[in-house]
């Protein structure tokens, strides 16, 4: 390991800087890591909505992370948006070759906005990539859509299943494998609509502080303590579900 670990974020770009590219970038930097990037999508996006997507091609994905692996290698890897079955054939592919590095996998499905991000055949698709990551973090509803928790006993994988689209004061996150929960974590609710790119950061932070060698519960533990304060630290911006802010460190 260097001493500023190499994280690779495999994302979508959000134009408005709440969430995905822009997202891990913040994070990933601030953090003390050194971040790089293959854009699966482009999103035209601010706090109220998503008024434009386009895909890139699976070529120009892969080309974007050989570019990267091939020259600077990788001490983790953050999986966001993929955008399309084809794109996931292709990323499933290249983790085959990764070696022993960790690697987490949003499974992003819907903008905070509430705009789709993935169709029923990107969502179908995410089985031929789940088994060759570390960690996977989907929402309630992400969880839903991968078949509930029951799912999780077939794959060799542990979920970090979030609790914040959840009803109620205090908001659990529970850490389950094929053998049940491992760990929890409980939280007062913060109220703010600035939660723009709470996902991406989450999985950002856990693959930075993984990568600075962090066992996965304290990784976890840390990256969201790491959420909440850039909760906090949200600078106020835009009429809708505005972007969190930069945290000191
Ligand atoms: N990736 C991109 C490109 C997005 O635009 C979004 C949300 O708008 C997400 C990921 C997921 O956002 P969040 O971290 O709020 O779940």
């Amino acid at each position: 390991m260097t001493s500023s670990p190499r994280i690779l974020s495999i994302a979508g770009s959000d134009s408005g800087g709440g969430a995905g590219i822009q997202a891990d970038i913040r994070t990933i930097t601030n953090l003390g890591g050194h971040a790089m990037t293959a854009i699966t999508a482009v999103t035209a996006q601010n706090s109220a909505g998503v008024s434009a997507v386009d895909v890139m091609t699976p070529d120009l994905v892969l080309a974007q992370i050989w570019a990267v692996m091939d020259d600077f290698g990788a001490d983790a890897i953050k999986i966001g948006m993929l955008g399309s079955p084809e794109i996931i054939n292709a990323v499933a592919g290249f983790l085959k070759s990764v070696g022993s590095i960790p690697i987490i996998l949003d499974p992003v499905m819907v903008a905070t906005s509430g705009a789709s991000l993935a169709d029923d055949r990107t969502i179908a698709s995410f089985a031929k990539i789940i088994p060759n990551v570390t960690l996977v973090t989907p929402n309630l509803d992400e969880m839903e859509r991968l078949g509930g928790v029951s799912a999780i006993s077939g794959y060799n994988v542990p979920f970090l299943l979030k609790g914040g689209h959840d009803q109620g004061d205090i908001l659990t996150d529970r850490l389950i494998d094929s053998d049940g929960e491992q760990a929890r974590w409980q939280a007062e609710r913060i109220d703010t609509r600035h939660d723009h790119g709470t996902g991406c950061t989450l999985s950002a932070a856990i693959a930075t502080y993984l990568a600075l060698g962090r066992d996965l519960q304290q990784a976890i533990s840390v990256a969201r303590d790491y959420v909440r304060d850039s909760l906090r630290a949200a600078p106020g911006l835009g009429e809708g579900r505005g972007p969190m802010g930069v945290p000191k460190r």
